[in-house]
Parts: C-alpha cells; structure tokens; sequence
C-alpha cells in the first residue's frame, strides 16, 4: 500500500548505475592500500570550512530512564532488559542516566562543550504508548518539545533521530519489522514527528542502523526482539526498514518540506573493510563484497537505483539455488518500488567505529562473508561484528578510506558521520586517553577525507555525550565524553579528559598548526642572507672549480 505520489520530484537525482563487482570504488582499495605506514600515520594539520557541524550523539533508551513514566508504555528493550540473563548484571534502562528528568543537566554539559549540533532520538513508546497515534501521550511529546526548544535557544541544532532501535513492544506483538504492516504504521509515527517537531527541526534520520536491527534482532538474535533465523528473516525485515523509510521520506516531501525546508535522511552503519592481500582480486572482491552485504544492503536502494547491489543478489540467489529453493531468499523490489525507493535521502549519514579485514574464504555458506572476517589486529574470528565493541579497535585511517569509498560508490553525497566513538571500561572515571587518542586519530582522517581527498564531509557526531545503557554490555563499558556514576540516584556527570580535548577541537574547527610549530614554518626576514658553508679542509681539491668559476 505504497503511495506513489510526486515519483519524479525535481530535486531528486537521477539514478545512478548499479555497482560492478568489485565496485568502482575499488579505486579507494588501489589509492591507500599501497600507503606505508608512515604515510598512514602522519598527522595532517588544518582546518574544516566555516559550517563544518560538531556535535555529540546519544539515544533514548540509553540515556532517558523513566521507562514507564508519565504514561509511556514499553518498548522491547525494557522487556528484554527486564527478563533476567539478558545483560550482564541484568542492567536495564529504567533509570538510565535519567535524562527523562534531568533535561538541565544535559542541556547544561552541551553547553559547556559548545557543540554546534545535538544527534538524540524519540523514544516511539513515550509517544506513542502502544505504537499509533490513537495512544498519542502528551507528556511525552512536552518532554521532547522542552529539549528541542532548549536546544535552540542555545543554538545546538536539533538532528533527530526519529526510531534508535526501541520498537514498542506493543508493535512487536504484531509480529514487528517482519509484519508488513509496519511500513504505514512507522510512517504514521514518522508524520507525526515531522508535524509537531518539524518547525523547528531540520535534521531528520528516520532509522538508525537498519542493518543492526535486521541482522541483530532477526538473524544472529543477539538483540530484541531476539528472533534467530539468520538466512530469512533479516532479508525480509530489511526489506520491510528501506520501504518504512522511502515512504517516510515522500511523506516528508509531499506534505513538509516546502513549509518546512529540512533534510530527511537514515543513519547507515559500516566498519571499514580492508582486504587481506589488496594484490589478489578475490580479496578484493570479499572486502567489496563485505562492504556492499553491510553498507550497500541499504545505501545501494537509497543512494543508487532503487535496489540490492548485484554482489548481493548474486550471492543469495546462488546459495539459495544450491538449497533447492525455488526463488531467492533475497526479496526483490518492483519497478515501481525501486523508483519510489532511490533518491529518498538527503544526506549520508554514516555510523563508523572500526575497520576489519575480509579474507576469501572457499565453500562458506553464510551469505554473510563478514561474519568470517577478523578483527584487524585479532586472530580469532568474530562473528557479531557490530556487537562486539568490547574489542573493538582504534584503526583511524579505516574512516578515511570508508568516507572516500563512500564518495565514490554514491556520487560525491553530502556525509555527516553521525556516530564515532571508543568503549573503556567504565571502571575509568575521567583520565579516559583511549578516548582522547581516538578523537584525535579520527577526527584528523575526517579532515584528510575532506581536505586532502575532496570527500563532502559536513559533521562529525562524538559517541557519545555521556556513559550511557550500552546494549548488551549493560554499564561496563561507557562511550562518553561525560562519566556518569550509575550508582548515585542523582547520576552526577563528570566531563573527562575526551570532554576537554573535545571541546578544543570543536572550538579550532579542526587541527590548526599549534603556535609552537608554526615557527618550523615561517619566513626570515626579506635581507636574510642564504648561502652555503665549507671549510676548505673538509673540502679539499673536490669541488673547488665551483668557487673560482
Ligand atoms: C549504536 C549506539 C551505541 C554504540 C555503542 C552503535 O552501534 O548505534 O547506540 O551507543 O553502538 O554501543
């Protein structure tokens, strides 16, 4: 029940051609991978331009708490949270860091920092308590109304993002993203967003990590709503996300923009893939086949021509012909559906923590090549790549390489990186260097993408404002910029060292040369004499010809 309205809407590019296998941008491969590792390491000295964005990252049920206040209803994180054995140490979001009540306070630390930009989430349930309108909980809508206007008068831009992963569960009983059904019912959700919020947000990201919620939730099971059937129903799920989301994106069109003027886009995640040996063409084809089942699964519709990328079509279909099945586990779109599909972002909005390498592996049979693939400085195998953040690692470089494989693969798209960031033991309260190493490291690639390679990189989002709820490592691993101490009911913010140094990147746009080296690069006077020096001793009869010309 797609409405295929304004199909042709001026501002919407045309198509762009599917990718070949390995895609184009195996250029990016071609162009870095040679580097040696000095070259990979030298720190680059600059500026972003004028309107680069700054900012910070959080998500509801990581930070709010008030899991049933005011008349919320549950999402299925607070279910699965609250099922003991499900996080360690049974942690649950139902405090949190109380953001829920302590909207002061929050607003007080992005002040503090100067962020340009604040990157939070609705949680859909504090909205809509069984998930539709008809449950409309005004409380909870008051809530995010005093942190957009709260925002805005200390002139942090709002970039909202309208579903980060807590689903009510009261939709989960419908079967969830499997239920077709969703489609409307999340773009009742996302109208209702763009109504009330939408005068005074202009930076709308509909889902967060679609690959996270289809692969996580539906096929390793790692996460709610826990399903584990990892050859299907992620294909399907996914499938039902980037249609919710296109049609989320016309509705933005059809009934906001041209009163409102925002930018709609969804928040992509990707590791960077390096491969094994760049020399071999099937290395090169697993790393471009890695990058296109986790980034291209989404981006290659939305960015592209309305559809998978061929390496993924291909793939499933074969093994799914080797299964004897009669079609392709891999669902297809219409010709319709793909017009209504391609185009429907704004921006590219890309989640990024760390690199692995992808080595070919022969008679696999898990469509997902990635599952195989080792952390890059790791021997063992991972096989929940975007969970593991406990050993996760800092590989700056890989950020550079992804943004500019990015430029390639989708024709040189506006790129906010809209999630960046280090888990440390929470055990660390504030001397947090790990952290500070990271910003430094990554924030300079994100400058050498924009000034050095020409990628259109517009924002940089720090994960995150505070130690938050993550996931499944509960409170033993924090992100933030900010220590919280979970153990006090008043959950005290401390800023940490990454706060501070945060704080004096964003405040320098970048990394302009410090004063004290400056020097190492200045000029002498106009009448300083240059000339060179001998002794004739040391010279001897070699060169004297050069002096008596
Ligand atoms: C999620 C964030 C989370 C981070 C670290 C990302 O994949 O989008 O919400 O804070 O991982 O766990």
């Amino acid at each position: 029940s797609l409405l295929y309205s304004n199909m042709q809407l001026p501002h919407r590019a045309p198509a762009l051609p599917p990718s070949e296998v390995p895609s184009k941008s195996k250029v990016v491969w071609e162009k870095f991978s040679h580097q040696s590792n000095f070259q990979r390491l030298l720190y680059h000295y600059g500026t972003f331009p004028q309107d680069f964005s700054w900012g910070v990252s959080s998500s509801a049920y990581q930070i709010e708490g008030g899991w049933d206040a005011d008349g919320k209803g549950p999402s299925i994180w607070d279910v699965f949270t609250q099922t003991p054995g499900n996080t360690p140490a049974n942690a649950n979001g139902d405090v949190a860091c109380d953001s829920y009540n302590r909207l002061d306070e929050d607003l007080y630390m992005l002040r503090a920092l100067r962020v340009k930009s604040y990157r939070f989430s609705l949680s859909w349930s504090r909205i809509f308590p069984d998930g539709t309108r008809s449950s409309l909980n005004q409380k909870g809508v008051d809530y995010y109304n005093r942190l957009i206007n709260g925002l805005l008068a200390n002139k942090i831009t709002p970039m909202v993002t309208i579903y980060h992963w807590d689903l009510t569960q009261a939709l989960q009983d419908r079967g969830g993203w499997e239920n077709v059904d969703m489609i409307d019912i999340f773009n009742d959700y996302c109208d209702f967003c763009f109504a009330t919020f939408g005068d005074r947000v202009k930076l709308w990201m509909t889902i967060n990590q679609p690959h996270s919620i289809a692969w996580l939730g539906y096929g390793l099971g790692t996460i709610p709503p826990k399903i584990k059937n990892p050859g299907i129903s992620p294909y399907i799920v996914a499938h039902n996300l980037i249609k919710a989301h296109a049609k989320a994106y016309h509705t933005y069109d059809d009934k906001y923009r041209a009163s409102q003027g925002g930018l709609v886009s969804i928040a992509l995640n990707a590791d960077w893939i390096e491969p094994k040996d760049v020399n071999v063409l099937r290395e090169v084809r697993a790393a471009d086949r890695a990058l296109q089942f986790q980034l291209g699964w989404f981006a290659h519709p939305i960015f592209k021509n309305g559809d998978y990328p061929d390496a993924m079509k291909w793939q499933v279909a074969n093994k799914s012909e080797l299964q004897d099945l009669s079609e392709s586990r891999l669902p297809s779109f219409t010709e319709e559906e793909k017009n209504y599909i391609r185009g429907t972002a704004d921006m590219f909005c890309i989640n990024h923590y760390t690199t692995k390498i992808a080595s070919h592996v022969t008679g696999q049979l898990s469509p997902y090549s990635y599952q195989h693939d080792k952390d890059l400085s790791e021997a063992e195998e991972s096989d929940s790549p975007t969970t593991d953040i406990k050993n996760q690692r800092a590989v700056a470089w890989g950020l550079r390489r992804l943004l500019n494989w990015i430029k390639e693969e989708y024709g040189d798209p506006q790129i906010y990186v809209t999630e960046s960031g280090v888990g440390t033991s929470t055990e660390v309260t504030v001397d947090d260097t790990d952290r500070v190493f990271y910003y430094k490291t990554y924030a300079d690639e994100a400058l050498k993408a924009q000034s050095l390679d020409g990628v259109n990189v517009k924002g940089y989002m720090a994960t995150s404002l505070m130690d938050s709820f993550e996931w499944l490592n509960g409170y033993n691993i924090g992100f933030g910029l900010h220590h919280v101490d979970f153990t006090n009911p008043n959950r005290p913010r401390t800023p940490k060292r990454s706060a501070h140094y945060y704080y004096q990147v964003m405040k320098d746009n970048g990394f302009p040369l410090p004063d004290d080296e400056k020097i190492l690069y200045g000029e002498f006077p106009k009448d300083f004499y240059w000339s060179t020096a001998s002794a004739s001793y040391q010279v001897g009869n070699s060169i004297p010809n050069l002096f008596q010309q």
